[in-house]
């Protein structure tokens, strides 16, 4: 029987928004100015965490253990679950989030902290409604009128839902490869669609009326590969002008994935057009004559979105399982001190090695939830900025940092899990403790939406080269700028020297990388694009997390050693001095690893693999 025991430090959460973050200057914008204070903040929060607390987590039980359910062609969810899923809409946490139509709409950076809490209650739950409110998103930037005024609202109520196809059975991280087709009928804009699709989050369920399926298809006659892909609407069932149902679509599904974790969502197979009578609107134009879509490029809206929500669940999971662990070793009694072995038995939470590894389950997670954080509000503030030097600056880092919030903090959850496993010791790997769930529904993070190859692809590809390395070039600015500022701090000079370091470090790793390309040694950026990601989100994160670790001193020294908030501050502190201290260090390893140009695992033929 699988356990839930929902814990969230809201604090920590209040420190990054309301502390740390220019958040005033986000709610300036005039899209946000008539609407909400930073103090609003809390209120937000606060229902959040009720209905996290009250509603989503009691209900995480049901969706690991009974899971979405396939019969007879139909997927079922449990019944808790959907009253779950109903609560989060009603309080307009739910696709309603992601509807951004008007101005008045809630900051990405706020509904992230409600996500964040949602996830941490029930990981497997929260895609029922990040699906279907990205995908409106979608349709509601490359639809035509005319089926916007059918589905957007459905959407975004959560009557209906939406999905992204882009998997295959052949076409997984090969997104090019995919055989899906759609053929033109005499109604424009109207495609027959026949393929199949696999792996589909949230795919089926008897939770909506109807689902909004945006399909990845090739239309007669489009180019090969990734260019000529285009992007269609296409329903489950089939609605008439008022956007009541009629008929089926022709959409099969035909079964559910039985998984490692993420129970609560239906990972679908579809099958479209085995009648040959399903129906989907194209979004945008047709391919020309050049036989270029533009489906991937639509799709890539979605994909960003998502790639920051996949960072946004990685960090939740990984808060989670730390909370979790840190209140066990207060009461799991064992051994004496080290230091003291006469004296009477403590709990785990005294040994040092316990301590070492719940300090970097802390430090980690706050270090990340810093880069997600501060990369929402680089969104935030290109969407709502009316100038467009700001739009641009903002975007440009919101740029560089997506693939390291989707890639570092998704491949580190799984690590952080283990890690609060091991504070457990044997109980962790016991399903009544909650652990043991975190860390199976954590692995899919590094894989779907693009696995981490694929985001330190996209990282040293197409990232450093934008604007032929402007914004790369500013992006480094900042942290060498930070470390300048702080150079003469007195309370960190350790640690601004040892983020000086290895700063060069990375910096020297970039010019290793540059030396590679020129020399015409291509294969050296695969074999380290996912090293290089990691360095640099280390780098990245040390320099924020110890712009926090100094704010916090700041505050400490503001309010005094006998205040309630002196605990908080002072383990801001030890999170600062801990993670730049112990795992930003780790660059050392990769820059001397990467200065040896070793090309064994390049030159190795498979057959030597055995
Ligand atoms: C629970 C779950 C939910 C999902 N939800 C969705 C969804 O809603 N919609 C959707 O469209 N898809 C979804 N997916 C599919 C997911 O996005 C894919 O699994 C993912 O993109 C990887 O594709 P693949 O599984 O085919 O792995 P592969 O592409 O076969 O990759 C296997 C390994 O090879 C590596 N690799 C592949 N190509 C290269 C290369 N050229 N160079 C170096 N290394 C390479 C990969 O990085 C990976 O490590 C989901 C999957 C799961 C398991």
């Amino acid at each position: 029987m699988p356990a839930t025991n929902f814990l969230f430090d809201t604090r920590e959460l209040k420190f990054v928004v309301k502390e740390w973050l220019d958040t005033q200057k986000l709610l300036s914008c005039d899209e946000y100015k008539d609407y909400y204070s930073v103090d609003d903040f809390d209120a937000f929060m606060d229902i959040a965490y009720k209905i996290s607390r009250d509603v989503l987590a009691p209900s995480n039980a049901d969706a690991d253990l009974i899971g979405a359910q396939f019969k007879d062609g139909n997927v079922y969810l449990p019944e808790s679950m959907k009253k779950a899923f109903h609560t989060v809409n009603d309080a307009g946490m739910g696709a309603s989030a992601f509807d951004y139509r008007e101005d008045g709409h809630i900051p990405r950076l706020f509904s992230c902290c409600q996500n964040e809490m949602l996830t941490a209650a029930a990981p497997g739950m929260v895609l029922l409604w990040i699906t279907g409110g990205s995908a409106a998103d979608v349709i509601e930037t490359f639809g035509d009128e005319a089926l916007k005024a059918k589905v957007i609202d459905n959407m975004f109520s959560g009557k209906w839902g939406g999905t992204m196809n882009l998997t295959e059975p052949g076409a997984g991280s090969d997104v090019g490869a995919a055989t899906t087709k759609a053929y033109a009928t005499d109604t424009p804009g109207l495609y027959k669609i026949r393929g199949t699709k696999c792996f589909i989050s949230a795919g089926d369920s008897d939770l909506f009326e109807n689902i909004i399926h945006l399909v990845l298809a090739r239309t007669e006659g489009a180019r090969e590969g990734t260019a000529g892909i285009s992007l269609f609407a296409v329903p489950k069932n089939r609605f008439d002008d008022e956007g009541n149902i009629t008929e089926w679509n022709d959409v099969t599904t035909v079964g559910i994935e039985h998984k490692m974790g993420q129970h609560g969502s239906a990972t679908c197979t579809l099958s479209y057009g085995e009648n040959n009578d399903c129906c989907g609107w194209l979004l945008g134009k047709a391919p020309g004559e050049d036989g270029k879509g533009h489906g991937l490029a639509q799709m890539f809206m979605m994909m960003n979105e998502s790639r920051l929500t996949t960072g946004m669940m990685s960090l939740a999971v990984a808060a989670e399982a730390y909370y979790n662990a840190r209140e066990y070793t207060k009461i799991r009694v064992q051994g004496t001190r080290f230091t003291d072995p006469k004296g009477q038995r403590v709990p785990i939470i005294e040994h040092e090695d316990v301590k070492r590894m719940l300090l970097r389950q802390k430090a980690c997670t706050e270090a990340m939830r810093a880069l997600l954080y501060k990369t929402y509000w680089y969104t935030d503030m290109a969407l709502a900025s009316k100038d467009p030097d700001v739009q641009k600056a903002n975007d440009e880092m919101f740029q560089i940092n997506n693939p390291l919030c989707k890639a570092y903090i998704s491949e580190m959850v799984w690590g952080l899990c283990a890690e609060a496993i091991q504070c457990y010791g044997g109980y962790g790997f016991i399903e009544e403790y909650p652990v043991a769930q975190l860390a199976r529904d954590s692995k899919i993070y590094s894989i779907w939406e693009g696995t981490t190859f694929i985001q330190s692809m996209d990282l040293v590809g197409r990232k450093f080269t934008m604007e032929k390395g402007k914004p790369l070039q500013k992006w480094m600015n900042e942290i060498a700028q930070f470390i300048k500022s702080h150079m003469d701090d007195i309370n960190f000079a350790a640690e601004v020297k040892m983020l000086a370091e290895s700063y060069h470090a990375f910096s020297d790793i970039l010019k290793m990388l540059e030396d590679k390309m020129n020399e015409g040694k291509i294969s050296y950026k695969p074999l380290w694009a996912n090293r290089i990601m990691f360095a640099m989100s280390m780098v990245y994160c040390g320099m924020l997390i110890l712009d926090q670790g100094i704010l916090a001193q700041m505050k400490l020294d503001e309010v005094g050693p006998d205040s309630f908030d002196a605990n908080f501050y002072k383990g801001k502190i030890a999170s600062a001095r801990f993670y730049v201290m112990n795992e930003v260090p780790n660059i050392f390893g990769i820059q001397r690893a990467l200065e040896t140009a070793d090309f064994s695992a390049v030159a190795l033929k498979p057959e030597h693999l055995g």
